[in-house]
C-alpha cells in the first residue's frame, strides 16, 4: 500500500553479491519494508534475505555509543552478552574512544594490522587500506576475500590477467550451454539461480557439478555429484576427452593464448577412465559433458566456493579457466568465466586495494612506479615493498608475537576464521584491538576499543557487485544513537594517526579513487547518483558499461591468457579409522555468514532459529539418530553438537555444516591449511568423526 510509507529510498541488498537493487519503504524512521526494483542484476527480484532481512538495522543489539573495555573487566575471552556487556565495556564519548583507539595503534609500525569489510563501501574499503599503508608503512591488509574467492582471483590474475568476472551473471540468456561447478545459487546467489533456472527452462543446457545434491539439478542436463575435493581429476578428464576428440578451437587458441602445447601434452594423462576412480563420475558421463560444452555455441562457466576453498583452490580455477581457453569461451555474448562472488562488495573491496598483495585496481605494492603513484596523491612518504600478511597470516603472526594491535571493521574472525579457537588465542592475545562494528560481534568480545558504526540503510557509498556493477547506495534513515558512518570513523582516526586527512564526503573519496584507479573511467559519483549503476568498464561518459570484456584479447603481455596445467592434490587430511567421515562447510538460504545480521532478523531467524547439520538418511540410521536429535562433530581441532538432518542430497559418508550458528561454530572444526597461491583455507573438507549424543 503506498500509503504506508512515508518515503522511499534506492539502494542495494546489503548481502550477496547479486546486488539487487532495492527500496527501502520507510515510516516513522525506520525502514518498514523493502522492494525490489529494477537493477540490471535482478529487474525487481529479490530472494528471502533481501525482501526480509533488513529488520537488524533496527535491532536493540545496535552499537549506540563508542566503548571501551573497563580496567576490572574480565579477562578477554568468548564473555560479553551483546544485550548486557556492562561488566566488560563502559561507555565513552567519540573524542575518547578514537583517542583510546588510535593511541594503542601510534608509532607501532608492523605491529599493526587490519581487516577491513567486503560489507563496507568502496570508500571505507579504500580508507581502510589506506590508514594501513600510509600509517603503519607497510601492506599487512586484508579482508574476507581470503576466505571466499582468493584462489579464484589468483588464477584469473596469472591466466587472463584480470580477478573480475569476464562476463555479467545475465548473459546466461545469450548461451546455450553452462556449467555451474562448486556453487549452490539457489541458496547463495538465489535471484542469479532464477536466471539460471529460466536458462534451462528455454532449453539452455546446464551442467551442475557439485559433490552435495541441490535445487539446480531438477534443471540440469547432466548433474555430476563427484567426491569431494576431486575437481581437478573431473575436469582434466573433461579437457583430455575434448583433445582427444578434436573438439577444441584452434583458431582461437592460436589467436588468443598460450602455453597450449604444455597444456595438450599434460592432459594426456587424465583419461576419464582413470579419472573416474577419483572423482567418482563415470566415463562415459565425462566425455558427454566435454562434447556438450565444446560443441555449445556459447558457454559460460559459473563457480563458487566448493571450487576455490580447497588446498588446490587456484588449480580448481586454472582447470575451469583452460576449459573455456579451449573451447573459445571467453568474450562473445553468452560466453565467459563468472567466480559468483559472495559478499555484497568483495569484488569493490578487492578493486579498492583491501589485499596485501595488491593497492587499487590490482596494482602491485612490490611495483615501485605504482607506489610512488599513490605517494604522490597521498601526498606521503613510501611504504613497504613487499606483500603483506594474509588475514590468517595476521593471526598466526599474533601468535608469534610479531603483530600486537589491530583494527578490525565489519569483521568477524572469531566465527570466520578456519580453527577458530586459535584466532579467538589470538585476539585476546592482542595488546590493543580496536572493532569497528555495529553489533558486538563475537569478535568485539576481545575489543579494546569498540567503534558504533552504520548499517548499509544508514549511509552513503557505492558498491560493486559480482557482475562488475557499480553501484550507488543511499542512506534511508539515521544510524542509532551515536553510532557513525564508517568513512567517518575512518577519517577521525586517520587525524588521530596524523594522517592529515581532509575528507568530507564519501564522494571525495571516490574522486580521490579515481585517481588511480582506471577501471573507474567514466564513472563519476554524480553520474551514480543519477543512474544508479555503471559496469566497469565503461569507455564514455554515456556508456553503461561492458558487461562482457577480452573479445579482442587479454590484459597479458601480448593479449594472451595462459594455460596453467593443474595435477590432481589431494585434500590435506583425508578420513580414517579415527574419523572418518568427511566434513564440508556453507551457507543456507536465510543466514548471512557468521550470523550477526540475518540471526538478529525476525523472519529469517524465525525461519531458521537452530544450528543444525544435514546428512544422508542412511547414515542417520546407522547413527540411531532421528532428524531432529543431536549429533556430536569432531575432527582434529575440537568438537561440538548441533541437531540433525536428513538430507538426501547429501553423500552418506559427508556432513554439511552451516557457519551461521555461534552456539555450534563450524569454524571450531574446519581445518586451516591453505591454498599456497590464494592463501584460502580448505573450508570445502575435513575428516570428522560423527556420533550420536
Ligand atoms: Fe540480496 Fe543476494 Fe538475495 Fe539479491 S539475491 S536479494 S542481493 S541476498
Amino acid at each position: 500500500d503506498s500509503k504506508d510509507f512515508d518515503s522511499e529510498v534506492e539502494s542495494i541488498c546489503p548481502f550477496c553479491g547479486v546486488g539487487c537493487q532495492i527500496s527501502l519503504k520507510v515510516k516513522d524512521g525506520k525502514v518498514k519494508y523493502v522492494d525490489g526494483i529494477n537493477g540490471p542484476a535482478n529487474e525487481g527480484r529479490l530472494c528471502v534475505k533481501g525482501r526480509f532481512g533488513f529488520d537488524y538495522i533496527h535491532h536493540d543489539h545496535r552499537l549506540t555509543k563508542p566503548l571501551i573495555r573497563r580496567n576490572d573487566a574480565p579477562a578477554k575471552g568468548m564473555n560479553v552478552d551483546p544485550g548486557n556487556w556492562q561488566d566488560v565495556f563502559r561507555e565513552a564519548t567519540w573524542e575518547e574512544a578514537l583517542d583510546a583507539a588510535a593511541d594503542g595503534m601510534k608509532g607501532r609500525g608492523r605491529e599493526v594490522a587490519g581487516f577491513g569489510s567486503a560489507k563496507c563501501t568502496n570508500e571505507e574499503a579504500y580508507l581502510f587500506q589506506k590508514i594501513i599503508r600510509q600509517g603503519f608503512g607497510h601492506n599487512n591488509v586484508d579482508h574476507c576475500t581470503r576466505l571466499c574467492h582468493a584462489s579464484s582471483v589468483a588464477a584469473l590474475i596469472e591466466n587472463v590477467g584480470s580477478g573480475a568476472v569476464t562476463a555479467t551473471f545475465n548473459e546466461i540468456e545469450n548461451a546455450d550451454v553452462a556449467i555451474v561447478i562448486g556453487a549452490n545459487p539457489t541458496e547463495n546467489h538465489p535471484v542469479a539461480a532464477t536466471y539460471f533456472k529460466q536458462f534451462a527452462k528455454r532449453g539452455g543446457k546446464l551442467i551442475v557439478m557439485d559433490p552435495r545434491g541441490q535445487a539446480l539439478k531438477r534443471y540440469s542436463s547432466h548433474m555430476l555429484q563427484f567426491r569431494p575435493g576431486a575437481d581437478v581429476s573431473m575436469l582434466n578428464a573433461i579437457m583430455h576427452t575434448i583433445v582427444e576428440e578434436g573438439l577444441y578451437d584452434q583458431q582461437y587458441i592460436d589467436a588468443y593464448t598460450e602455453n597450449w602445447e604444455a597444456e595438450k601434452a599434460h592432459l594426456a594423462g587424465f583419461s576419464p577412465e582413470k579419472m573416474s576412480e577419483i572423482c567418482g563420475i563415470a566415463p562415459e558421463m565425462l566425455r558427454d559433458v566435454a562434447r556438450t560444452f565444446a560443441g555449445a555455441k556459447s558457454a559460460m562457466i559459473f563457480w563458487g566456493m566448493g571450487v576455490s576453498q580447497h588446498i588446490h583452490g587456484t588449480d580448481n580455477s586454472r582447470c575451469l579457466i583452460s576449459l573455456a581457453l579451449m573451447t573459445g569461451q571467453v568474450g562473445r555474448p553468452g560466453a565467459g568465466l563468472h567466480p559468483l562472488r559472495g559478499q555484497n562488495n568483495v569484488q569493490g573491496a578487492s578493486d579498492a586495494g583491501l589485499v596485501p598483495m595488491f593497492l587499487p585496481d590490482y596494482q602491485s605494492v612490490m611495483d615501485d612506479g605504482v607506489r610512488s603513484a599513490f605517494t604522490d596523491v597521498w601526498g606521503s612518504g613510501d611504504f613497504s615493498n613487499e606483500k603483506g600478511l594474509t588475514v590468517t597470516e595476521i593471526l598466526d603472526a599474533v601468535h608469534a608475537g610479531d603483530i600486537k594491535s589491530m583494527y578490525i571493521l565489519g569483521e568477524n574472525p572469531a566465527m570466520s576464521d578456519p580453527d577458530v579457537e586459535h584466532a579467538r588465542d589470538a585476539l585476546a592475545k592482542l595488546d590493543h584491538l580496536v572493532v569497528q562494528d555495529i553489533f558486538l560481534t563475537e569478535t568485539a568480545n576481545f575489543a579494546d576499543v569498540v567503534l558504533p558504526a552504520s548499517a548499509f540503510a544508514e549511509k552513503s557509498g557505492t558498491v560493486t557487485n559480482t557482475n562488475r556493477q557499480v553501484q550507488m547506495g543511499r542512506p534511508a534513515v539515521s544510524p542509532p544513537g551515536d553510532a557513525k558512518e564508517d568513512w567517518w570513523i575512518e577519517v577521525e582516526l586517520a587525524k588521530r594517526l596524523g594522517l592529515g586527512w581532509d575528507y568530507e564526503s564519501p564522494a571525495d573519496v571516490f574522486a580521490e579513487m579515481k585517481l588511480n584507479m582506471g577501471s573507474l573511467n567514466n564513472i563519476t559519483w554524480d553520474r551514480l547518483m543519477g543512474e544508479n549503476v555503471v559496469t566497469y568498464p565503461s569507455l564514455s561518459p554515456t556508456d553503461p558499461g561492458q558487461s562482457i570484456v577480452f573479445g579482442d584479447g587479454f590484459p597479458r603481455a601480448d593479449g594472451r591468457a595462459k594455460f596453467t596445467p593443474a595435477n590432481v592434490i589431494a585434500p590435506d587430511e583425508s578420513p580414517d579409522a579415527e574419523y572418518p567421515m568427511i566434513l564440508t562447510t556453507g551457507r543456507q538460504l536465510e543466514h548471512w555468514h557468521t550470523g550477526s545480521m540475518t540471526r538478529r532478523a525476525s523472519v529469517l531467524d524465525a525461519m531458521e532459529p537452530e544450528a543444525n547439520c544435514s546428512l544422508h538418511p542412511s547414515t542417520l540410521r546407522k547413527l540411531g539418530v532421528e532428524p531432529g536429535g543431536m549429533l556430536r562433530l569432531t575432527t582434529r581441532r575440537g568438537t561440538i553438537d548441533v541437531m540433525a538432518r536428513s538430507d538426501r542430497a547429501v553423500a552418506p559418508d559427508m556432513v554439511f555444516l552451516p557457519f551461521a550458528y555461534v552456539e555450534a561454530a563450524a569454524n571450531i572444526l574446519t581445518n586451516p591449511a591453505v591454498d599456497p597461491f590464494g592463501k584460502i583455507p580448505e573450508f570445502k573438507f575435513a575428516a570428522v568423526r560423527v556420533e550420536a549424543v
